[in-house]
């Protein structure tokens, strides 16, 4: 068996670590920027209803036209661009480097950011280049414009707001990546929903932009839906290297129900903007060293204690992301997920003890 690992398994596959996900049953999960709050009774029943009569017995519609449409009338196109549907925005990183392995073609990224860049570089052949960003975890633009200038990478991207450190890069810094970049510059607005910013009025002025936007963080996580806006021309290529059925039946029905219901989710969104804002008021006031953040997350810099209060935390029930032990600026930082009000206030009494303690 370790022979045929050995002579068959590409080496850098080998390194990798697989994707770790923890058991979270039984716990309050905070760990992985899910929206906490579960269908309205209402809703739930309309979606029954819908999906009872889903033809499950045939493929889906390979282009997934009636969520497209959907998804269409909640942004202002360009003329000639269009939209692409992944399996997640995780699939969309897939296809669009899939789309771009050649000998010298490179992905950029700045670090820390969304781990699946690198992951995914990884998988395909392709060389990776992570560029630190400040303390401040803005970009360090000088050290940006030499490594682009020196990689020329086929693809930049760009987290906005930024994963894990939840703030978004200056807008000034964006445009200059933008303007002296030769290849693809992907602006991934997962956090779109809890942040005041999007580049959505850009795509006009920079042909090189693809933005990548996702359901998931929005509240719809298990119906894995991602999409990428961008040029037609160039969407049509990527398109070459999806998976013909890439999504679902159950999906494409869900989605587009629930997104004639978008309300109840930017309510919700709000919501937990609220509780982000609160939680960090009382995070600071306790002397923690909470940072601010557009997204659904906030980071913790509790320092060495960082893997210690994981277990804790763990075995007072609730669960958390450390990031201790990744890139060095995220050295002792916690990533907690902004939950319920009742889930936020039972985590701060935990942190509260074990800043005590
Ligand atoms: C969570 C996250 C994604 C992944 O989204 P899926 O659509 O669930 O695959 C992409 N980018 C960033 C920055 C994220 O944090």
């Amino acid at each position: 068996m370790s022979d045929l690992i050995q002579r068959l398994i590409r080496p850098e596959i080998r390194e990798l670590a697989a994707y770790h996900v923890p058991d979270s049953s039984g716990l309050i999960k905070l760990d992985a920027m899910e929206n906490p709050y579960p269908l309205p009774k209402d809703l739930q029943q309309a979606l029954a209803a819908k999906l009872q009569s889903a033809a499950v017995n045939r493929y889906p519609d390979p282009q997934g036209q009636a969520v497209k449409q959907a998804l269409r009338q909640q942004l202002t196109l360009p003329a000639d661009y269009d939209l692409l549907l992944g399996n997640g925005s995780d699939e969309l990183i897939q296809m669009l480097m899939l789309a771009c392995v050649q000998s010298g073609a490179s992905v950029l990224a700045p670090e820390p950011s969304f781990v699946m860049y690198k992951m995914v570089a990884k998988w395909c052949g392709l060389a990776y280049h992570g560029v630190d960003l400040q303390t401040d975890f803005s970009l360090d633009m000088s050290a940006m414009r030499a490594a682009i200038e020196t990689h020329q990478p086929a693809l930049i991207f760009l987290a906005y707001p930024n994963n894990p450190t939840g703030n978004c890069f200056a807008a000034k810094d964006l445009r200059e990546i933008l303007e002296v970049s030769d290849g693809f510059v992907v602006i991934d607005e997962a956090y779109a929903p809890f942040s005041a910013k999007t580049c959505e009025s850009w795509l006009q002025d920079y042909p090189n932009l693809l933005l990548m936007r996702t359901l998931s963080k929005f509240g719809l996580a298990g119906l894995r839906l991602g999409y990428l806006v961008g040029p037609s021309a160039i969407l049509a290529e990527l398109d070459k290297v999806r998976m013909p059925y890439n999504i679902n039946v159950l999906t494409q029905a869900s989605v587009a129900l629930l997104l004639e219901h978008t309300d109840i989710f930017l309510e919700q969104a709000k919501q937990i903007c609220q509780q982000r804002e609160a939680m960090l008021q009382t995070l600071i006031a306790m002397g923690l060293k909470a940072l601010p953040s557009q997204a659904n997350f906030i980071l913790l810099q509790v320092g060495e204690a960082a893997p210690v209060w994981l277990a804790k935390l763990r075995e007072q029930g609730v669960l958390v992301k450390c990031l201790h032990g990744g890139h060095p600026l995220l050295a002792g930082c916690l990533r907690v997920t902004v939950g319920t009000p009742d889930e936020n206030a039972f985590l701060i009494k935990q942190l509260e003890a074990l800043a005590k303690s």
